[in-house]
């Protein structure tokens, strides 16, 4: 820190002090130019944190998160952070985590909050310098929120849009369905399992909007329609903000 104090002070001195035929002039000169080097390269991860851009795609199980995130990834080039990705993965390579995860998923119940706390802290750590994270089905409580809001103050950045992908119950439950006869997902093929997915979103999920509400930071976007016109408004709703 004191270094950088001494290179800002190197540039200010070289702007008040040097005369360009005076004697000390490259020497002065060299040190200038090594000042300002050194000082954007100082600010510039504080910069890249404070310019960040953080969302949150939000809404119910089978509300088209994973299929938009996909399409925003791939225009955008944020750093996709699904908690159920992850969680599958974990599943797959047989840890511990994935196989007290699994039962639960398997109910259609939340897995509990210390453990995806944990996963995205990890995540973020992993992950320095990207230009932005997409939380896909995260967070899904208010203590997540509360946890999530925290970890990103500590790396000096935020969340700056909500986007709540709104669909009615029928058309969740087709699309559950529909999604269960080739995604190999055990949680897609029966319906009481969908049924309490939605209940666990309706429960404890639902309220994490009126958590960035407070925040003026969510956004309602139809999730109903097609492909392309979803994507459009929600690119929208980034762009003007971007
Ligand atoms: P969907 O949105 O279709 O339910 P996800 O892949 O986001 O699919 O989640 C699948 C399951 O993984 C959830 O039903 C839940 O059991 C678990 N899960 C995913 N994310 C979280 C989370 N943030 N908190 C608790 N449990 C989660």
């Amino acid at each position: 820190m004191v270094c950088h104090i001494l290179d800002i002070c190197w540039v200010l001195h070289f702007f008040t002090m040097y005369e360009a035929d005076s004697p000390s002039f490259m020497q002065g000169f060299g040190r200038f130019v090594n000042g300002i080097i050194r000082t954007v390269h100082y600010i510039c991860p504080y910069l890249r944190l404070v310019t960040m851009f953080n969302l949150i795609l939000f809404g119910p199980p089978g509300s088209g998160k994973g299929t938009q995130s996909e399409k925003l990834i791939a225009r955008y080039g944020f750093k996709h952070l699904s908690t159920g990705d992850i969680l599958r993965n974990e599943i797959k390579n047989g840890t511990a985590l994935g196989l007290e995860a699994k039962n639960l998923m398997d109910q259609g119940q939340l897995v509990p909050d210390a453990v995806v706390i944990g996963m995205i802290r990890t995540a973020l750590e992993q992950n320095p310098g990207v230009n932005g994270f997409l939380f896909d089905g995260f967070p899904r409580t208010n203590t997540q929120a509360e946890a999530l809001d925290a970890l990103l103050t500590e790396k000096n950045t935020s969340i700056k849009v909500v986007l709540a992908l709104q669909v009615s119950k029928t058309e969740l439950i087709k699309r559950l369905l529909n999604r269960g006869l080739t995604s190999g997902r055990t949680d897609d093929v029966n319906e009481s399992v969908i049924g309490s997915r939605i209940e666990e979103y309706e429960r404890k999920t639902a309220a994490v909007a009126d958590h960035y509400k407070k925040l003026d930071k969510v956004v309602y976007i139809p999730g109903e329609g097609g492909l392309e016109q979803i994507f459009t408004s929600l690119s929208k709703e980034i762009d003007e903000r971007s």
